[in-house]
């Protein structure tokens, strides 16, 4: 059967495999770091590129070529860049499209790193950087300089759940010849597909959903094209953000189970998020599956579902954020998102408490702001856990 004719489920449990595998069912894991060659002449071509044979395991290794196919074939992409994890992903596609006198248009709520990377390291390098709310796709116009030379978009956004129209933006950077990039992590290419809308590389991090049990860290990139696979490729390669086969291999299981993960977890999160909407001490929420979501009507035609993100905001402030996060049970007291665990954080108290007042309005960072990546559990479970964690309120 081609792989052409599968749906997203069963690619995500059979794409990729490599055809010299002894019939394993599973593949082996390539726990090497060099390749011998048959002879001189074979050597030469390999390095050539004229025989695609292995040479190296930080150039390439049949276990992390499984997982890059695998995840290419998902996003619909030319092909895949294995990176040993999320923010390698994120430099390695700011190493290759931006440098001295370039110029990048960001959304202004991104993953912590990926912002405060480009505005304390990069500006050594003589990279500006201008950040906007792309939820408004006329911010990002602009914003475009002739420098400009990466348009970089997350959406859902972090924490603020902001939905960004990639169509809309990609037009915009079609006239302008800039390349838009768009981390893909909340959603996984089984809720939203950006190559398809348009966006040249989408970014992953696989330690989220795509492994999905918050044991690996990990990170891919996918490109709509081989040019663009060209350019990022020797940036990881020679910059040594390559991934290990072991973590290829586990990443691999991991996504074997990606769609009816997501399932379970977004069907739990319509549910905690109709529960916590009719809370007392729930002043307002944001989740792409509630009606109230500014970008309710976006959503459901970008993405094929709402998700397992959700984000609101506790009246009480401050000290009702910490009071709610010290009795939960169940729910974990961690960062992180995409596993089979729910997850429960407060950023005013812990991933953004180092922003000033003035950087935490910015970002939409509210005192009263907790985040929740719903996981598989009985959904009843993870509602009486929120219940009478909100009860200490
Ligand atoms: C976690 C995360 C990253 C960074 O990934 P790591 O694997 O932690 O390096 C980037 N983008 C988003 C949206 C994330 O959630």
């Amino acid at each position: 059967m081609h792989n052409e004719d599968l749906g997203f489920n069963s690619l995500a449990v059979h794409a990729g495999k490599k055809d010299d595998c002894m019939n394993s069912a599973v593949s082996p894991i390539y726990q090497t770091s060099t390749f011998s060659f048959d002879s001189a002449d074979h050597g030469a071509k390999c390095f050539s590129g004229e025989d695609k044979g292995y040479i190296y395991t930080r150039i390439g290794n049949p276990t992390i070529g499984e997982l890059e196919d695998a995840v290419a074939k998902l996003e619909n992409g030319f092909g895949g860049i294995a990176v040993s994890s999320g923010m390698a992903a994120v430099n390695t596609v700011y190493l290759t499209y931006l440098g001295m006198g370039k110029h990048l248009v960001a959304h202004n709520s991104l993953y912590g790193p990926s912002r405060a990377i480009m505005e304390s390291l990069y500006p050594r390098f003589g990279v500006e950087s201008t950040f906007v709310d792309a939820t408004n796709a006329e911010n990002v116009e602009k914003a475009i300089r002739p420098e400009t030379s990466l348009i970089y978009l997350e959406t859902p956004a972090n924490p603020t759940i902001g939905i960004t129209d990639i169509e809309a933006i990609v037009a915009i950077a079609r006239k302008h010849n800039i390349p838009v990039c768009v981390d893909n992590t909340f959603c996984s290419p089984y809720l939203q597909k950006p190559l398809d809308l348009g966006a040249d590389i989408v970014l992953h991090s696989m330690t989220k959903f795509i492994n999905g049990h918050a044991d690996i860290v990990a990170g891919m990139l996918v490109t709509k094209t081989k040019e663009h696979y060209n350019k990022l490729r020797p940036v990881m390669v020679n910059m040594g953000f390559n991934m290990d086969p072991h973590q290829a291999w586990l990443t691999r299981r991991g996504l074997k189970t990606l769609g009816i993960r997501i399932d379970r977890a977004q069907e739990n999160s319509i549910k905690v998020a109709a529960f916590l909407e009719q809370h007392p001490k729930v002043e307002w929420i944001l989740y792409p599956g509630l009606a109230s979501h500014p970008q309710y009507e976006l959503g459901k035609r970008q993405m094929k579902g709402p998700g397992a993100m959700i984000s609101f905001g506790l009246r009480g402030g401050f000290e009702a954020g910490k009071r709610m996060m010290d009795h939960v049970q169940l729910a974990l007291l961690a960062v992180s998102l995409g596993g089979i665990e729910t997850l429960i954080q407060h950023p005013a108290s812990m991933t953004h408490s180092k922003l000033s007042k003035e950087a935490k309005d910015a970002a939409g960072i509210t005192d009263g702001l907790v985040r929740l990546a719903v996981g598989i559990e009985d959904v009843d479970d993870i509602i009486a856990d929120l219940n009478q964690a909100l009860s200490h309120v």
